[in-house]
Order: C-alpha cells, then sequence, then structure tokens
C-alpha cells in the first residue's frame, strides 16, 4: 500500500532561481498573459503545458529579455529582467520552437557560429564545442551537415547549441513536438540529466504525456492564466476529489461490492478500465478509512491480494482543467 503515501516534494528546500510577479502581456486589447506568478527552481524540470494560443511563447520570449511585459515583472538570479537583458543573456539559454538551422554548415561549425556569437573566446571554442556535443550526447554527428540530420537530431544539436555559454536556466519551447517517440525519450532523459546538473529547465508542450514523468513541478496554462501549478503529485490530488481504488481477491470477490456498502467512504465501483480479475472503485476516503474498508473486507473472509490507489492521470488532470 506504499502507494497511498503522499511522497514529500524533494524540490521544495532548492533554490527559487527564476520567478514572475504578476506578469502581463496584452497586445492591443488582447490579454495574452495575465498576472502570471510562477516559482521555478534550480535542479527542477518545470513542465509549462497548455493549448496552442495560451500564451507559452509569449512568457518564454519575456523571460528571455526579448519581449517586454505590459505588467508585472520577472526575475531571473535575483535580477529584474527588463532592467539587466545582457546579464539574462548570460543566465539563460533558450531554443525556440523550429529553430533555425542553417542546413549547409557542419554540426560543429553551426556550434562555432553561435559560440562567437556568444563571444566565447577563439581558444576556448573547441574544448566547449566537444563538451555540449556530449551533454547533448550528439558527438557522433559533429561532422554532419545540419540539413542531413533528422529532426531529433537537429533537436539535440539545438539544446547543445542552447548550453554553449553554460547558462543555468534552459527554456525550451517545445522540443518534442515534432520528433519521434524514441527521440522524444532520449530528450526527455537529457532534460533531467540537465537538471541533475543544477540548472532550472523549463519545456513546454501543448501534449501533456510528453512531459508528465520527466517534471518535477507543471504550470498548467489556459488562456494566459495560469489554471494550476505545483509539484505534479500534489496537483493531480488536488484536481481529483476521490481516489482511485484498485482490488483484487484470491476468493470472495463476488462479495467485495456487497461489503464495501457497510465501508467508510461512499464506496461506488467504476468499470471504466478495468482489467479482468480486478475490481475499481472510486471513493472519497482518508488513509484511516482505507485502512478500515480493508480490514472490514479481510474480517468479512474475502481473501485481498491487492489493495492499491491508481495514480492520477496527468492527462485526465490537463484536460479537465482545460476544457
Ligand atoms: P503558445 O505559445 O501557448 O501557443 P503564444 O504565446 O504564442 O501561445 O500566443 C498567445 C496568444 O497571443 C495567441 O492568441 C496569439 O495569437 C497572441 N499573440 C502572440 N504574439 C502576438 C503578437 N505579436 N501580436 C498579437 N497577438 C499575439
Amino acid at each position: 500500500m506504499s502507494n497511498m503515501t503522499a511522497q514529500p516534494s524533494v524540490t521544495s528546500t532548492r533554490e527559487v532561481i527564476l520567478q514572475t510577479e504578476s506578469l502581463t502581456k496584452r497586445y492591443g486589447d488582447f490579454v495574452a498573459l495575465d498576472n502570471l506568478n510562477l516559482q521555478v527552481r534550480r535542479g527542477e524540470v518545470f513542465g509549462y503545458i497548455g493549448p496552442n494560443g495560451s500564451g507559452k511563447t509569449t512568457t518564454f520570449r519575456i523571460l528571455c529579455g526579448l519581449l517586454e511585459p505590459s505588467g508585472g515583472r520577472a526575475v531571473i538570479g535575483g535580477k529584474e529582467v527588463t532592467g539587466s537583458k545582457d546579464l539574462i543573456k548570460q543566465m539563460v539559454g533558450y531554443l525556440p520552437d523550429n529553430f533555425g538551422v542553417y542546413p549547409s554548415l557542419r554540426a560543429w561549425e553551426y556550434l562555432d557560429f553561435f559560440a562567437a556569437a556568444y563571444r566565447i573566446p577563439v581558444k576556448e571554442r573547441p574544448d566547449r564545442i566537444e563538451k555540449c556535443l556530449a551533454i547533448a550526447n550528439c558527438t557522433q554527428f559533429r561532422d554532419k551537415l545540419m540539413g542531413e540530420l533528422s529532426r531529433g537530431m537537429k533537436q539535440r544539436v539545438g539544446i547543445a547549441k542552447t548550453l554553449l555559454h553554460d547558462p543555468q536556466v534552459l527554456i525550451l519551447d517545445e522540443p518534442a513536438a515534432t520528433i519521434d517517440p524514441r527521440a522524444r525519450i532520449q530528450i526527455r532523459q537529457l532534460l533531467r540529466e540537465l537538471a541533475d546538473m543544477g540548472k532550472a529547465v523549463l519545456v513546454s508542450s501543448h501534449i501533456l504525456p510528453e512531459l508528465g514523468d520527466v517534471c518535477d513541478t507543471v504550470g498548467i496554462l489556459k488562456e494566459g492564466k495560469l489554471v494550476a501549478c505545483g509539484p505534479v503529485q500534489e496537483i493531480m490530488r488536488s484536481i481529483r476529489q476521490k481516489r482511485l481504488m484498485e482490488i483484487r481477491a484470491l476468493a470472495g470477490g463476488d462479495r467485495v461490492v456487497s461489503v464495501l456498502k457497510d465501508a467508510p467512504g461512499e464506496w461506488e465501483q467504476v468499470t471504466e478500465g478495468q482489467q479482468e480479475g480486478k475490481l475499481r472503485f472510486e471513493v472519497q476516503a482518508d488513509e484511516q478509512q482505507l485502512a478500515e474498508s480493508l480490514q472490514l473486507l479481510l474480517s468479512r473472509g474475502i481473501t485481498v491480494a491487492e489493495f492499491a490507489e491508481v495514480p492520477a492521470d496527468l492527462e485526465d488532470v490537463f484536460m479537465s482543467l482545460t476544457k
């Protein structure tokens, strides 16, 4: 029954490196971002999730100093973005959606071009480029033409590019959107590794399952408003009022439904998603009531082999929040 215990948030003690306070952006009369309050910590993968047009790119462009907010503020590493653009450029690595790739450059030439733009001294560049290729796991295509790389490979070289100046905050706009499932898994592993290096990794998606299992925290955006934000597990718990429980009995399974009528909480059988040999119930019960319900089943002679909560599906949460 270990999955019934709430996990403490491991990220809550780390330093907040990025935050926004009532951040607002209007395009004319249209409010694209509405009083956004976000916090992202070092070592954290933050999933910024929302349907197309919800304001993800607008947020990212403000955080990088490419767009002025209409109100509120964004602070990175203790400095307000608006007043310290050069410093923010050093702190932040940004990979836009559909970044340009210069097809006739080899991967290392492409990186060398950006290393020069970041004013990395000529002597240091080869080392730095090799290091970034290695971190992004793309050393093997350093001599390939950018135009010949698959989307997934390009994406990794793009990430290597954003790492050249060793930024503390990485902002990646829809990095997994157009690549195949295998490449997507590699990108997810890479995001985790970058966070484990102590960086804050902000990554957006309009499709939640792409990111659900790699993020420590998520912010769910709808029409410019943050409708939920926090550790993944906490969000799921707060949205789902009822627990979904799964029970498997070795003997007496046909009496489970009737016995649970006497148990604390309202046990209601659900057939959707139910696997053979297991029964599913929705119930409004705390841990104590669950323990009492299990005891009741046992005391009535039902041999319970499994009694476990089904973790909430982040996709359900996302759909219910953004519909
Ligand atoms: P997302 O990245 O979530 O798809 P965006 O931040 O790109 O969303 O856009 C949010 C909203 O702001 C959309 O409705 C979009 O049409 C609008 N928008 C974005 N840029 C501009 C602009 N330069 N002028 C007017 N409206 C814009």
